[in-house]
């Protein structure tokens, strides 16, 4: 549907060598743009799926290693990458733990990665878009930039904070041929998800089906996973002409859990 719609522009995806940033680094690849996969590891894995994605597509596409949790090494990608016509801001961890408890060093990891990491990648990526002469920025944030849930506070913080900067983004670049905006998945099956699966039908002595429906869907109001596939649709989709006056505001793709 897509094939071709971004031939000539880069790509930035960070968290990109598993889940939805690998997912959207492969949909923005086979729409024809090259891509900068990244994440903290530098694995001969990690520089595997970028020769992937570039035999598979007929794209350019590389491994970038940065720790998104400093400042200065998510300059630093986008410096690397040389280009960034597109930047993906993915990279995201999770811990749950009522507030009390919450471990102060996971409150600041959360916040330096699923947030500052976003304010740092768009800084060093803007003048490159303004050179260009045209720019995409997309926050991954989540139905937890817009709702809450308990004992998932820095989560829950660092996601409505991308959302607020994803404004402020759109705002300072409004009128310019420059987008921000932020896509807030529900559930999405990534290994990330499945990996809780055992242990939650341990935990409450069910299927892995009553699990799915009954525990993760719950708060889904579809009883279906959103798939990678679906946040890398929704990506192009921005980076269209038909988006160019979408601006400022969040997309979900939750199967109506924002709804509710
Ligand atoms: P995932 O664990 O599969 O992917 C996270 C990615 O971030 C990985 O590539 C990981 O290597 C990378 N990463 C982690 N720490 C990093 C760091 N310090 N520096 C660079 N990269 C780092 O999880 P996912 O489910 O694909 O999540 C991707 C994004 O989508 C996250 O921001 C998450 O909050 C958001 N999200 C996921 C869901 C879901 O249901 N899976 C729902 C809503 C939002």
């Amino acid at each position: 549907m897509f094939e071709n719609v971004l031939k000539g522009k880069t790509a930035v995806v960070t968290g990109s060598n598993s889940g939805i940033g690998l997912g959207i680094a492969r949909e923005l690849a086979k729409a024809g743009a090259d891509v900068v996969l990244n994440s903290y590891t530098d694995d001969e894995a990690d520089h595997k799926l970028a020769e992937e994605i570039a035999a598979e597509y007929g794209v350019t596409a590389r491994y970038v290693q940065a720790d998104m949790s400093k400042g200065a090494q998510c300059r630093a990608l986008i410096e690397k990458a040389g280009a960034c016509d597109i930047l993906v801001n993915n990279a995201g961890i999770q811990h749950v733990a009522p507030i009390p408890e919450f471990p102060e060093g996971k409150w600041d990891a959360i916040i330096a990665i699923n947030m500052s990491s976003a304010f740092h990648t768009t800084a060093a990526a803007l003048p490159m878009m303004r050179k260009a002469g045209w720019g995409r920025v997309i926050n991954i944030a989540s139905a937890h930039g817009l709702t809450a849930s308990p004992f998932k506070s820095a989560y829950v913080a660092a996601k409505h904070g991308v959302v607020g900067l994803t404004k402020v983004t759109a705002l300072e670049t409004a009128e310019e041929p420059i987008t921000a905006n932020a896509i807030c998945p529900g559930y999405v099956l990534t290994p990330l998800v499945e990996s809780q699966i055992p242990d939650t039908m341990k935990e409450y002595d069910m299927s892995r089906e009553d699990v799915i429906k009954n525990v993760m869907l719950k708060r889904q109001p579809s009883k279906e996973f959103a798939t990678v596939e679906q946040m890398g649709g929704t990506a192009i989709f921005l980076c269209t002409d038909a988006a160019a006056q979408i601006t400022g505001t969040t997309i979900s793709v939750d199967g109506g859990w924002t709804a509710l």
